[in-house]
């Protein structure tokens, strides 16, 4: 039986390579958003999340000129990690604490590294 050609064209640029799956190994290398990160976005630009943070940030007395300063952190109560969409996707799951975003975007920074597609976290 002959061998199968097992070129075939890549589904995001139509160079032709033999790599498993649809993408050639240069389109394979560039790290597409992901459905979490776009379910992210939508997440953080909810009205819903607007209430939920201004709840937060005013709970911990942050004087409302200084909102933009901060971010608010998703934990889990048991102290096991940050926002896992495997977990629950419901803010108010999680324990919500404001951090100045310099902090938090240096945690979330380092964490998204350790993320699979889906969120996940896929250990360090
Ligand atoms: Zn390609």
């Amino acid at each position: 039986m002959p061998l199968r050609n097992r070129n075939k064209r890549c589904s995001k640029c139509g160079i032709t390579h033999s790599e498993k799956g649809e993408l050639c190994p240069s389109c394979k290398a560039q790290k597409p958003v992901s459905e979490w990160q776009k379910d992210k976005r939508r997440r953080y630009s909810s009205s819903e999340w607007k209430r939920i943070r201004a709840n937060v940030l005013s709970e911990y007395d942050i004087p409302q000129d200084e909102w933009h300063l901060y971010a608010v952190d998703h934990r889990k109560p048991d102290g096991s990690g940050g926002y896992d969409p495997t977990w629950s996707t419901n803010h108010e799951d999680y324990v919500l604490v404001p951090m100045l975003l310099t902090d938090h975007n240096r945690k979330t920074a380092n964490q998204d590294v350790f993320r699979d597609e889906n969120g996940r976290f896929v250990g360090k």
